[in-house]
């Protein structure tokens, strides 16, 4: 390689990716099968109806060896009813990460129930479940787990954790359809799953969500809860009978019947396409592997746990390395080759938005976080140094739908001059903005 094809985009030298992307990066792929899925609906008049979305739950069912599977409108009505369905309710707590999409935790306030943050583990980006027992009040009902970026998380020792205190775990699988962990399925491991199936995520539907499960009063409070029209076929429970034909939780659930056709042909096709999107993804990680500064967000290659579909992956970056160089400043050498997603931090940490400090909701003239709460738990927020930090040693990569590895190999070199680079770029490093990262990961792209 000569010095001039080395030399960085952003300081004039030849950028690194020149290929057009052409459908690289399209998702989800959508065929002539999909289209036909949706027409059929959409001629037969059948958007509202329940028999297609009870034909994708059978699917789901099947796919991921459960019990039951439960088809919502999207994925937050998935996550509040699989809290509900875990008895969450007035004056109870919930442990979450405090980097997450907001949903994981949030659905906590309509059932009057407060939101407790834990810390995320620095390489996993996963609940730290170092630093949960501590957290644990004599109001946690549950602990909201969440496959970050893909990522399974360390599932044995917070089911452990979760066993020695009586309390439920939800896997909020959003990032992750799809994924092992130590030969798992992720969402059949904890007593019960939640996902978003939303346009963004890795299995996308359109506006989705499912919930899966092997306990029976799970399924049937979630059920009842936002299901009426099902709720006297499927509800065996006495507790739960006498409210048969309206929903418990004043709410209405039902999957849009044009996103369970459409999901039935997706998850048909979506173990071949994520294998594809894993074969793509660890090539990347494996040319970078010898790169200072970057390391990968991803399960070691050849274990029995497995990426979730690469929602929107991330790599890690390592400033130590690189002579201080802010991530800010190699992001944006590496747009300058070519690579437009490459863009420092993730999801900011909740615990420091107003509507986890003093947002007063409904009016109960103080702080919703701790309205019904027999503790302050804004108080515990002072120890998650790791969220607090974590913008500055994150990025997004190109998350590859399809094995072109003419294609990748670009896109690898990309990041690999930058990082080889950083003593050019160290020259014009202002630092990071105080901001990076955002409380949506899809508006970001
Ligand atoms: C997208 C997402 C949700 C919410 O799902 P919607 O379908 O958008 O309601 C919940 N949790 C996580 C981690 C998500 O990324």
């Amino acid at each position: 390689m000569s010095n001039t094809k080395s030399r960085l985009a952003l300081l004039g030298g030849s950028k690194a990716v020149t290929a057009a992307p052409g459908d690289l990066f399209t998702w989800p792929i959508v065929t002539k099968e999909d289209e036909d899925a949706a027409l059929e609906v959409l001629r037969r008049g059948a958007m509202s109806g329940t028999e297609v979305t009870k034909q994708f739950e059978a699917d789901f069912r099947q796919w991921l060896e459960v019990d039951y599977a439960l088809g919502f409108n999207n994925g937050t009505a998935s996550l509040q009813a699989a809290m509900y369905g875990c008895g969450i309710g007035v004056g109870d707590e919930i442990i979450c990460p405090s980097i997450t999409y907001w949903a994981t935790g949030g659905p906590a306030y309509s059932l009057g129930a407060t939101v407790v943050f834990a810390d995320i583990d620095p390489d996993s980006l996963c609940l730290d479940p170092l630093d949960l027992e501590h957290r644990i009040g004599e109001k946690t009902k549950a602990i909201v787990v969440v496959h970050y970026f893909g990522h399974p998380a360390d599932m044995d020792t917070i089911m452990a954790i979760a066993k020695k205190h009586k309390i439920k775990v939800i896997e909020d699988v959003s990032h992750a359809q799809g994924g092992l962990y130590k030969g798992r399925k992720l969402g059949t491991i904890g007593h019960v799953g939640a996902m978003s199936l939303m346009a963004g995520k890795s299995l996308a539907v359109g506006e989705a969500g499912m919930l899966v499960t092997n306990d029976r009063e799970i399924y049937e409070r979630a059920l009842a809860f936002g299901h009426y029209e099902r709720f006297n076929e499927e509800v065996k429970s006495e507790a739960l009978k006498p409210f048969a034909g309206l929903p418990l939780g004043g709410v209405k659930h039902r999957m849009h019947q044009l996103s369970s056709a459409v999901g039935r042909v997706q998850l048909r096709h979506y173990e071949a396409r994520q294998a594809e999107i894993r074969r793509a993804m660890n090539y990347f990680w494996d040319l970078l592997e010898d790169v200072p500064g970057l390391r990968a967000h991803r399960t070691p290659p050849g274990s029995d746990s497995l990426m979730g579909g690469w929602y929107a992956a991330h790599g890690h970056y390592r400033p130590e390395e690189l002579g201080g160089l802010s991530v800010s400043r190699f992001c944006e050498a590496v747009r300058a080759e070519g690579v437009a997603d490459c863009v420092p931090g993730c999801n900011l940490p909740l615990h420091t938005h107003p509507l986890f400090q003093q947002a007063d909701v409904y009016g109960h003239g103080r702080p919703t976080r701790i309205a019904n709460a027999n503790r302050d738990v804004r108080l515990l927020d002072d120890s998650l140094p790791v969220s607090n930090g974590i913008s500055s040693r994150v990025y997004a990569i190109p998350w590859f739908k399809h094995y072109r590895p003419e294609s990748i190999e670009q896109y690898a070199l990309a990041f690999r001059k930058a990082a080889l680079s950083y003593k050019e770029l160290l020259a014009g490093d202002t630092g990071n903005p105080t901001t990076m990262g955002g409380w949506n990961m899809f508006k970001r792209r």
